[in-house]
């Protein structure tokens, strides 16, 4: 009687860890905050179970969570559902690309720390191209592979263009202070409001992302850029492999208010673009594919899921990725 009392203890205390295991969350990150784990989501499958924990870099004017805001919306919990362990980082949200590749570093550094994994997977969108480019470069052996979304890797026009307005002689002043005043502030509440407080400088991220500023970044960071204009990149540098993908969509969502306002700004772009970041702009590494139907937002599933229907969901597009790295064995 007594070992078939702890016969069925043991078992119940197998079920109640299996339980247990059923249930996970995604990690927030911040230079400043370390990691918190966030909400619980029920682990369905392990179609997205990579070896290394996914790690999420946010582009420029992003946030990794301001109430439902999310940036990357619906993406970590899905692929959390599907067995990954994923940190969303927070950067400043404009800064130079080498400030925030360090404020990117430093997260990473603490989640190998924390996980005890080896190596991660880099995500990032917009910006957040160039921040794991500079973290893959300045530590290889730490990093399993690079995934660039709709990255402006050689630069926006749309970026040109501001920069252009912003040098134009006698106006250019007060406009680059009226301007960099309003879009400081704006982000520096934001992430007042969020808990992180970096300083921003909106300037300096622009400038960053000129043709200009980004070729400069390039030569000191040439990892994986394509040789010649719109070819692929190599696919493996320093053992970190790279991959891509973009969007040439505009008008993509009735519903969604941010399409109107990437429409007008894609107009300055000669290639087929996502209404910030050119097609061939993009290319890093091993191209998977440079012409969703997705604009700049639809790429990280905003606004609040508002892509189009007649597209592969960009939720699934993350989900393909995860299960490639999988597969590759990262
Ligand atoms: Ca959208």
């Amino acid at each position: 009687m007594k070992h078939l009392l702890t016969t069925s203890a043991f078992t119940l205390s197998l079920l109640a860890s299996a339980m247990t295991a059923q249930a996970a969350s995604y990690k927030l990150c911040s230079v400043a905050g370390g990691c918190t784990s966030t909400g619980s989501i029920s682990v369905t499958s392990n179609y997205t179970q990579t070896k290394y924990p996914l790690v999420f870099a946010h582009g420029m004017a992003g946030f990794s969570k301001v109430g439902p805001a999310d940036y990357w919306y619906g993406i970590p919990k899905d692929l959390v559902a599907g067995g990954s362990s994923v940190y969303v980082t927070q950067v400043a949200s404009f800064q130079s690309s080498e400030v925030r590749g360090e404020q990117l570093l430093s997260q990473v550094q603490n989640i190998l720390a924390i996980s005890g994994a080896a190596k991660v997977n880099l995500i990032g969108h917009s910006h957040g191209n160039q921040s794991i480019r500079y973290v893959a470069a300045a530590i290889p052996a730490k990093v399993s592979s690079v995934t660039g979304v709709g990255g402006p890797q050689t630069g926006s026009p749309v970026a040109d263009v501001i920069k252009g307005v912003t040098t134009i002689p006698g106006l250019g002043p007060i406009t680059a202070t009226v301007l960099s005043g309003a879009i400081n502030g704006f982000f520096l509440m934001i992430d007042a409001i969020s808990g992180q407080g970096y300083r921003q400088d909106a300037l300096a991220g622009m400038d960053s992302l000129t043709t200009k500023g980004a070729a400069a970044f390039n030569v000191k960071y040439p990892q994986a850029m394509p040789a010649t204009k719109c070819a692929e990149g190599a696919y493996t540098v320093n053992g970190v492999r790279y991959y891509s993908w973009s969007g040439t969509g505009h008008l993509t969502n009735v519903l969604d208010i941010s399409d109107a306002a990437l429409a007008a700004s894609g107009l300055v772009i000669p290639e087929a673009n996502d209404g910030l970041v050119g097609r061939c702009s993009s290319h890093l590494g091993q191209v998977i594919r440079d012409d969703y139907f997705m604009n700049h937002l639809d790429e990280v599933n905003q606004i609040f899921g508002l892509v189009s229907i007649f597209e592969t969901n960009p939720v699934s597009v993350y989900r393909q990725q995860a299960n490639r790295l999988k597969t590759a064995g990262y």
